[in-house]
């Protein structure tokens, strides 16, 4: 039998939402360009280049602090090159595209990654400004244009870190769960991070945002079509809300921001009964892009220099 893998997965259920859902094309083209981008070698040579902090406070994410070496040139031919598809494809379909065309040039494409990664609003409305690109729109783009160095870090780094996690937010990025899945037959609870794909559970079931914990704080809203298959759950104390689906088998890192995407009716159900995502991020990461040294010898692979 032949077996599907992750990145067929994904695209097949990229072709089937742009089918049923016509009006997430943009969206939908940036991540196929994003997942295209994210097996270029450029982001894993940069990975494994990266300085991490040797040594964590207990709670603070891996990428805290990190120097992370990324060329400019290959930072601006990705920024392009996305900036490409959604004027593109914004222009025809009438989306957030279309208000980039030229402003593009403008943009620096490695301060757009950084802050992208580091969650710096402030950072982000003042590279929109500077480049006469509407808040909104940069804001989108720049989620995708962090994405295929976040991956990186998080084929990377997740193994490693997950088990014994205990936090709210992503052990790898710092991000808040996009998704809950209650996982295989046992219904393991896995929270899943949307940026970097990371996978981890709490020792005890509470609101990842302020760790409150007890039924009665804590309920789901359950939309009567779904009953156990899709639903949100709530926190009275904080009026966070999660989503959360049953799965049988883990979402590959790239499925996490599809499955969002295609549940955004619980969103609505949530927003009605005003629950909300957390406006601010979890941490401040620190994370630093530099330009890497020029190296003397052509064809300079990061491996030679790691002992
Ligand atoms: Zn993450
Ligand atoms: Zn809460």
């Amino acid at each position: 039998m032949a077996t599907t893998t992750a990145p067929d997965r994904t695209r097949q259920q990229i072709d089937r939402l742009a089918n049923s859902n016509p009006e997430w094309t943009v969206w939908l083209a940036l991540w196929d360009t994003t997942l295209d981008a994210a097996a270029d070698p450029v982001w894993s040579v940069a990975v494994d280049d990266a300085t991490l902090a040797p040594s964590l406070a207990t709670g603070a994410p891996r990428l805290t602090g990190a120097t992370v070496p990324v060329k400019g040139r290959d930072a601006a031919a990705w920024v392009r090159r996305l900036v490409g598809v959604a004027a593109k494809r914004g222009a025809g379909a009438g989306g957030s595209g279309a208000a980039f065309g030229e402003a593009g040039d403008r943009l620096d494409p490695v301060a757009l990654i950084e802050a992208s990664i580091n969650q710096d609003a402030a950072r982000l409305d003042a590279l929109a400004s500077t480049a006469g690109i509407a808040p909104d729109a940069l804001a989108a783009l720049a989620q995708f244009a962090a994405a295929p160095l976040l991956h990186a870090f998080g084929r990377a780094i997740a193994p490693g870190v997950a088990n014994d996690w205990d936090e709210g937010f992503c052990p790898v990025c710092g991000a808040w769960p996009a998704m809950t899945e209650r996982r295989g037959l046992e219904r393991a609870r896995r929270l899943r991070c949307g940026r970097c794909g990371g996978d981890w559970g709490n020792a005890v079931v509470r609101c990842p945002f302020c760790a409150v914990a007890g039924h009665d704080r804590l309920g789901s809203l359950v939309p009567e079509a779904d009953r156990e298959a899709r639903q949100v759950e709530t926190c009275a104390a904080c009026r966070g809300y999660l989503k959360s689906l049953t799965t049988l088998r883990a979402w590959a890192a790239t499925e996490v921001a599809l499955a969002d995407l295609s549940t955004v009716e619980l969103d609505l159900a949530a927003i009605e009964r005003d629950y909300a995502r957390p406006e601010t991020p979890a941490v401040a990461l620190g994370l630093r892009l530099t330009e890497p040294e020029a190296d003397p010898a052509p064809g300079r692979a990061g491996v030679l220099r790691r002992r």
